[in-house]
């Protein structure tokens, strides 16, 4: 016979009291098992997107050259080539064209991706340039100027870089950018000579063309920007997981840094750039009455996709490649230049080689093609 201390007539409180502590205890577990599984299944999310991001191309262009790039433009009003170019002129050494790669370089890994050729790929081209030790180069999308200095800087004395660019901003930061880097640059500047094309070539398109000071056209409703500004939380724990280690600059190896020492020590360091603003079909048929030149010996190809092709065969058509000339083209893999890779694996015009590498201050696979032209 069991003793109870409560009074008879409180023992069906007591029950009661114990079945909804017993409820409100259910209620409660089941209320943080929702807000888990809810987080759970947002965390899973987030990360399922910082995977894509980090790891897949589209989902990486779309977020760095998109997204976050027209966010950075609408928050300070100017353009990312222009924030690059005020970062450069803050650290590094005038004069010093490795003293500004590694600038660009640490500013693009760190603060905010930009479409250079990157360190890594960068590595590639700097090879290419030493092997081919051309004495005419011809550049398909300066952007900032960053492969332009890359290449200048190994170049032979007395060897020409000619570089287009269509976006007449872009060319004038590039243009500064290179100066800075103690190169000898001349801009042709956008006359009218060389309309800009309405059809898309990259980026660029989207911005005030016309705008020689680099501010955007703040077309931006209200709604979108707080869409974007609500969406800019995200960056910060992105930034936590896609950001790669910084890779100090490594542009060359030791064989190759022998040689490239040895072509600086060998006269004048400081080659010809010339930087022609306009669309590069436009320009192409126009380059030999315009610079002289009979054939290049090194094409960099890396402006808009859809242009490597036809431009590599307007390249031909107007007398430009020469026997032994070199094509190199990136980002053959991310965004991919499917119907240029095409063409010349199957060409007879063109022994042709890949590249692997990954996509500049990404862990995205990329690549780069060299393609020698046979005649
Ligand atoms: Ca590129």
């Amino acid at each position: 016979m069991g003793i109870s201390f409560f009074p008879s007539y409180l023992q069906g409180q007591r029950h009661r009291s114990g079945f909804q502590q017993l409820k409100e205890a259910l209620s409660l577990v089941a209320m943080i098992s929702l807000v888990l599984t809810f987080c759970a299944v947002l965390g899973s999310l987030l990360f399922l997107v910082i995977r894509r991001i980090r790891t897949e191309g589209a989902w990486a262009l779309w977020w760095h050259d998109n997204y976050l790039e027209r966010l950075r433009d609408f928050l300070s009003g100017t353009s990312r080539p222009r924030r690059i170019l005020q970062y450069v002129q803050k650290v590094a050494k005038r004069g010093d064209a490795d003293s500004v790669l590694c600038a660009v370089d640490t500013y693009c890994s760190q603060v905010e991706w930009a479409m250079n050729v990157g360190d890594k790929k960068g590595q590639i081209l700097d090879a290419t340039v030493l092997e081919t030790r051309p004495h005419w180069v011809l550049e398909l999308g300066t952007y900032c100027g960053y492969s332009a200095m890359r290449i200048a800087r190994l170049l032979p004395p007395g060897a020409r870089l000619v570089t287009i660019e269509m976006n007449p901003d872009y060319a004038t930061v590039a243009k500064e950018i290179i100066q800075h880097a103690g190169l000898d640059v001349k801009l042709i500047p956008f006359s009218s000579d060389y309309p800009i094309p309405t059809s898309p070539t990259h980026s660029s398109t989207q911005r005030d063309q016309s705008s020689g000071e680099g501010t955007i056209q703040r077309k931006w409703r209200l709604q979108e920007a707080l869409i974007y500004t609500t969406l800019h939380c995200l960056q910060l724990p992105l930034q936590l997981f896609s950001r790669t280690s910084q890779t100090p600059l490594s542009p060359l190896t030791q064989a190759q840094e022998t040689t490239a020492q040895g072509q600086k020590t060998n006269g004048d360091q400081t080659c010809k750039v010339e930087l022609l603003v306009g669309s590069t079909s436009e320009l192409i048929p126009q380059l030999k009455t315009m610079l002289d030149v009979t054939s290049f010996d090194l094409v960099f190809i890396d402006h808009w996709k859809a242009s490597y092709l036809p431009d590599t065969k307007l390249l031909e058509e107007c007398g430009l490649l020469r026997t032994g000339s070199v094509l190199l083209a990136d980002n053959v893999t991310c965004p991919g230049a499917p119907e240029f890779l095409h063409y010349v694996r199957n060409s007879t015009q063109y022994q042709s080689q890949y590249f692997p590498s990954q996509l500049e201050y990404l862990q995205v696979e990329d690549g780069m093609e060299k393609s020698v032209f046979l005649g």
